[in-house]
């Protein structure tokens, strides 16, 4: 039994008062690890260490602290297959998707913002004999907190612009999915990361994420994760006033238009409905089809659909692992009835496969294509996150925009045409914070990412992630003849 331990003062520690969460692993449903559940106590030690590092940390060169970052992507490198394995083991993803996108983003992330860290420069305004310069200061210490579905991707993409802006990092992974998290603490470690300017703090999010919101001396809460987590935090980070930044839910839209790229949309669709077992808050979950080839391509995609492997996450074949807990299989069951209850019909999929030898008591669902659901559909209209995509059929472009801004999500949205006017054009009037054109899951980390709507409230990535970590100060300097 693997014992997961928390990140405090540069040391790994058991919680204070011993409590501990189980961790299972979804591919066979075993408990493989423990988790300290963290209480308050663990809070305070992990803050006490923030406070003496903070002003340490916050004067080294900027060079300096990218330098740790850089190392820290190193050794994750080294250390890439231990890595994945973990994530695949904590998570149920197929491994071959956390070698080829988890850990490698992951690494990407820390030096990406290593790298941009030079562009935290003061700037300076001059107006007659007044000059006045501008300065990015840290916020002191910040919490991040991320969730289970890209558990080290989504870890390093907060902490990563944090640091290198010169804040102490309070980090709380979420509890489902510890594992990579614990295994980045250990090289922290051995990177000689300075004591306290990173504390990695396990536990349920409902005891230790919510003290975590609530502490005064945390400045600034970086959250990824459901919307109703995210309002409650608003609600909560608001009694003190503390900057926030809420990445939320999804129920992103996927137009098809008759002039597409057929093959190109086809590959990309598979991928953009089914891909991480369809938790990824940008995958595409409303497909709208013009009717012109809707018959050709729901003949053609369900067939696609059914040819996707479910199973062993460590099997290379596997297409779609396992889902992350029981309680989520649970509720992606949940839905499913619910659409046949609202008048869905089940095209594919719909049902428990059958998963042979040791991952029998694993948690599976098959990839799930459902038509004739009415728009306004509690299946249309709430986060699955899981691999079930609805099909519906629309006439021209008015009627597309109108089928795709339908819902109060607004995190992302695909669009399939060679029609580049059209697709600028629906680009502008769709409402979501990102839109792909002809294209998914395209990343360049220097753009703004983050929704609107109910999935989210400003933005990460690039330099808007800095200016999320740093206070802009004013220092107004006049001078005379
Ligand atoms: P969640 O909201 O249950 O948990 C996310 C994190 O918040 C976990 O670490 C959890 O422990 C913590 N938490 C839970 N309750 C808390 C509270 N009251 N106060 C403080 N922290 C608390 O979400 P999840 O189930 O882990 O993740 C799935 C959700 O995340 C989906 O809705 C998905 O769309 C969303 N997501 C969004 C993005 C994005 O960038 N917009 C990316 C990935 C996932």
């Amino acid at each position: 039994m693997i014992k997961i331990k928390n990140y405090i003062n540069g040391d790994l520690a058991l919680p204070t008062d011993n409590q501990c969460l189980d961790v299972f692993n979804p591919s066979n449903g075993e408990v493989y690890a423990k988790c300290p559940n963290s209480s308050i106590d663990d809070l305070e030690l992990a803050i006490e260490s923030s406070k003496k590092s903070f002003q340490k940390w916050s004067s080294l060169k900027q060079s300096e602290r990218s330098d740790f970052l850089f190392l820290i992507a190193d050794l994750i490198e080294k250390n890439i297959d231990d890595f994945a394995n973990a994530e695949s083991l904590d998570n149920g993803k197929p491994l071959t998707l956390s070698k080829s996108l988890d850990i490698p983003r992951s690494i990407k992330n820390l030096r990406f913002f290593a790298s941009l860290s030079n562009s935290i420069r003061p700037v300076s305004y001059r107006k007659e004999n007044v000059i006045s310069d501008i300065l990015k200061q840290p916020l002191g210490i910040v919490g991040t907190i991320s969730p289970w579905n890209l558990p080290l991707y989504l870890f390093t993409w907060k902490i990563a612009p944090a640091l290198v802006s010169g804040n102490c990092v309070i980090a709380k992974p979420s509890e489902i999915t510890p594992y990579t998290a614990y295994l980045f603490s250990k090289i922290c470690i051995e990177a000689e990361l300075p004591k306290g300017v990173l504390n990695i703090i396990h536990g349920d999010g409902k005891v230790i994420g919510r003290e975590i919101v609530k502490h005064d001396k945390i400045k600034a809460i970086s959250f990824t994760g459901g919307t109703k987590t995210g309002k409650e935090i608003a609600i909560q980070a608001s009694n003190n006033l503390k900057k926030i930044n809420l990445e939320m839910g999804g129920k992103n839209p996927v137009l098809i238009f008759d002039d597409c790229d057929y093959d190109k949309m086809m590959n990309s669709l598979l991928k953009s409905s089914f891909l991480n077992q369809g938790q990824i808050c940008l995958a595409g979950s409303r497909i709208y089809i013009q009717k012109t080839i809707y018959k050709k391509f729901r003949d053609e995609f369900i067939e696609r659909v059914k040819k996707l492997k479910v199973g062993d996450p460590f099997d290379k074949k596997t297409n779609q692992g396992a889902i992350v807990s029981s309680q989520h299989l649970e509720k992606i069951i949940m839905y499913v009835k619910k659409a046949v209850d609202e008048g869905g019909h089940i095209a594919t999929g719909g049902d428990i496969p059958d998963i042979p030898n040791e991952c029998c008591n694993g948690w599976y669902f098959s990839p799930t294509v459902i038509e004739n659901l009415p728009q306004n559909s509690i299946v249309n209209q709430e986060e699955i996150f899981g691999p079930v995509v609805t099909l519906a059929e629309f006439e021209d472009e008015k009627e597309a925009i109108q089928m795709a801004n339908n819902t109060n999500y607004g995190l992302a949205s695909i669009i399939w045409t060679k029609d580049i006017n059209r697709a600028h054009k629906l680009a502008e009037l769709i409402e979501s914070g990102l839109v792909w054109v002809n294209c998914w899951l395209e990343r360049d980390l220097r753009t703004p990412f983050g929704g609107i709507k109910n999935s989210g409230f400003g933005k990460e990535g690039g330099k808007y992630a800095l200016d999320f970590f740093t206070e802009s100060k004013n220092i107004c300097t006049k001078y005379y003849d």
